[in-house]
């Protein structure tokens, strides 16, 4: 009797071992099998005046090969975290953003760039710091996520471990572009350190000075909804221009420019770094709508419009949640966004209004 007693005791104990976390990692799916897709390119003092038409039709375009690109991985069921890569993959590629080709120049003309990824699933996450010849910061952040026992990693630490994952590294020439060190030399002269869609610089191909003074930042980001019902979101960017001392942004900190959580959303930021940093804007957002279950749309503009606006800060974001739904605040004259929603509907937008 005494031995049954205790086979059953431990055949008891064993299934309490087994049964699973109350956490966030094995939280049951509740998938509706939907998809969807945003991305931005930036916030900052875009106005229709600043951008030729043509300037316009080209940020429009690559914005629209970076959603097509996420989208197709989606369609094909891939997971949001591969989309989100490919998505900002893209806009890493091109010289219009401030991220990979086209980072701006820091104080002493180097491009030193930082991305986070973060997989709402299970909370993984990676990100770089100050990189110098990762051609797509991004995948660095990817293999750091997938392979380091760390979250961040910086500078050549970072590059080594990238290089070892088989990521792409360049010479830094690659990220050299006219338009942001003529940037540069314009922010040296003022001794200012520069938002590059915010500061006086320009998306001309010939500069003016009141183009290389409009005000403007680059950062690229995405947040995706794969068919798994898991949310993904990625951040890249070259940071300020001119900014000194090995400066780091929000971009690659968990919790302040990238957070992914499948129960609350994800997001991704652009603005002045300090300022998201100093009010953890993503997982403010994300606090906010797992506790307070307020719908993504009023705690994204909570945190933009009155707690990001409270200290001064300016910048945008974008966000999704495990229904599919998005949004997209700033408190700039525009953002470079565009999103596919769940019924496969597709907008391109860069001021307040098309
Ligand atoms: N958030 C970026 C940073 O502060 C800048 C940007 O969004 O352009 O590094």
């Amino acid at each position: 009797m005494k031995g049954l007693i205790i086979i059953f005791v431990c055949i008891c104990s064993l299934f309490a071992c087994n049964e699973a976390p109350k956490n966030n990692t094995m939280k049951e799916e509740n998938n509706t099998g939907k998809i969807a897709i945003a991305i931005h390119g930036g916030a900052g003092n875009l106005k229709k005046l600043n951008l030729t038409p043509e300037q316009e039709t080209a940020y429009k375009a690559t914005l629209d090969t970076a959603l097509t690109a996420g989208y197709a991985i989606l369609q094909n069921g891939g997971s949001s975290l591969d989309a989100v890569q490919a998505a900002i993959n893209v806009l890493e590629d091109s010289p219009l953003f401030n991220a990979g080709k086209g980072a701006v120049f820091n104080h002493e003309g180097i491009n030193e760039m930082d991305a986070a990824i973060m997989n709402g699933k299970d909370l993984s996450c990676g990100a770089v710091a100050g990189v110098r010849h990762v051609k797509n910061p991004i995948n660095a952040a990817m293999a750091v996520m997938k392979n380091s026992e760390h979250i961040l990693l910086t500078g050549e630490g970072a590059e080594s471990f990238a290089a070892k994952y088989g990521v792409e590294m360049v010479d830094p020439k690659y990220f050299f572009t006219e338009l942001r060190w003529q940037q540069l030399l314009e922010a040296l002269k003022e001794d200012s350190v520069e938002l590059d869609h915010d500061g006086k610089k320009a998306t001309a191909q010939t500069f003016t000075p009141e183009q290389l003074r409009e005000e403007k930042y680059g950062t690229v980001g995405c947040v995706a909804l794969d068919k798994n019902g898991n949310i993904a979101a990625g951040t890249s960017t070259g940071g300020l221009t001119n900014k000194k001392y090995g400066r780091i942004g929000d971009a690659p900190l968990i919790g302040c420019g990238t957070y992914a959580n499948n129960n609350s959303c994800a997001v991704s930021c652009t603005g002045r770094g300090e300022d998201f940093m100093r009010n953890t804007i993503a997982a403010d957002i994300a606090a906010q709508v797992e506790y307070l279950k307020v719908p993504l749309d009023t705690a994204v503009k909570h945190s933009i419009k009155e707690k990001l606006v409270a200290t001064k800060g300016r910048g945008g974001c974008i966000a999704i949640d495990k229904q599919g739904k998005i949004a997209a605040e700033f408190t700039t004259t525009g953002m470079y966004r565009g999103w596919i929603d769940t019924n496969g509907l597709k907008e391109i937008w860069i001021y307040e209004k098309k």
